[in-house]
């Protein structure tokens, strides 16, 4: 009885939410892994938490119509936890973008407006837990995800299942120290992989180093983008163009990172490393090559070091949603 209903779960559509400052995004995802519906909506965080919570139930419905399917088609949903969160209790417990919201049982506030079941989970680990499904990490059992972008963000697959952790705080990948005493990290500690190899760090460095007169094509880029913070396109660019300042900053954000990998490979022993995020998507395969280099330097055990996969993430900007739905089917197909 009880693997007849696995079953049914397993092969009825799912949805996946995420849950911004700005906007509010909801697909639905079939059996396939293929995205059959899409809703948006805008969040308007200021008219409160009650409010917001009503808009993410619409989104989702609308995702639903726009499927052609009704409610009871889907086995469950979930959210991709705007904030720090207890993911088995359902609580976010603070959301940056979402003025108001503390301690807010967002899956029990849905599952009363939505009759289904609704799980939570943090980004990091459903853009993990998506390219294990759908994207570079399919076929493998144990994996490590690191997103580069603004921060550094982890995510673990163990055995084909998601870790956690004991304190729901496993895979703070970017906040493991490669360098004691280096540049002090958001976090406010120093030397950790974040405040070295992160969009910040990188971009910390390419400032200095034109503070210091160095030449580089990236305030030429700026002024054209019109742009303060310099996007992993200018990067991308800068770097294509030989800036030699850039390549520089760039090959000790690679060096980091690469050590970072070969750390992780050193403690799990993973198949794959999946490498995404703004930076590795914006410079695309040639970023990666040096960071494999120095990662099989850094493993311990160098036999088939090669057979271990350091590769670029799939899923791109869908990653998080597309993890977030194939998530709420594992949780409710292996009841
Ligand atoms: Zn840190």
């Amino acid at each position: 009885m009880e693997g007849d209903m696995a079953k049914d779960a397993a092969d009825k559509p799912v949805v996946g939410t995420d849950l911004g400052g700005t906007k509010i995004l909801a697909g639905v995802v079939n059996e396939s892994g293929k995205i059959v519906g899409m809703a948006k909506r805008a969040t308007r965080a200021h008219e409160g938490v009650e409010q917001v919570v009503a808009r993410i139930a619409k989104t989702i419905l609308e995702a639903v119509s726009d499927a052609k399917l009704d409610r009871s088609d889907i086995a469950a949903a979930c959210v991709v936890a705007p904030g720090p969160s207890n993911p088995d209790h359902g609580i976010v417990w603070s959301a940056p973008n979402l003025p108001g919201w503390e301690e807010v049982h967002l899956p029990d506030l849905l599952k009363a407006r939505l009759d289904m079941p609704v799980f939570l989970e943090n980004d990091v680990n459903l853009g993990t837990f998506g390219e294990f499904v759908l994207g570079a990490g399919k076929g493998y059992r144990d994996l490590v995800g690191i997103f580069v972008g603004t921060g550094i963000g982890g995510g673990l697959v163990l055995d084909g299942r998601l870790r956690q952790g004991f304190r729901y705080s496993a895979a703070e990948i970017g906040h493991m120290v490669i360098l004691a005493d280096g540049p002090v990290c958001g976090c406010g500690k120093r030397g950790c992989a974040e405040a070295l190899a992160s969009r910040t760090a990188i971009e910390r460095d390419i400032w200095a180093g034109i503070r210091a007169g160095r030449e580089s094509l990236i305030p030429e880029i700026m002024k054209r983008e019109k742009r303060e913070q310099i996007p992993s396109g200018a990067l991308a660019e800068a770097y294509r163009g030989g800036d030699p300042l850039v390549t520089e900053v760039l090959a000790r954000a690679q060096f980091y990172l690469g050590i970072l990998v070969a750390t992780c490979v050193n403690l799990i022993d993973p198949e794959a490393v999946i490498l995404g995020g703004g930076v590795v998507e914006a410079l695309g395969e040639e970023f990666l090559e040096p960071v494999r280099r120095v990662a099989y330097q850094y493993f311990m055990n160098k036999r088939d070091a090669k057979s271990v996969q350091i590769v670029r993430a799939r899923l791109g900007d869908n990653a998080a949603l597309l993890g977030a739905a194939m998530f709420a089917r594992q949780k409710v197909s292996s009841k």
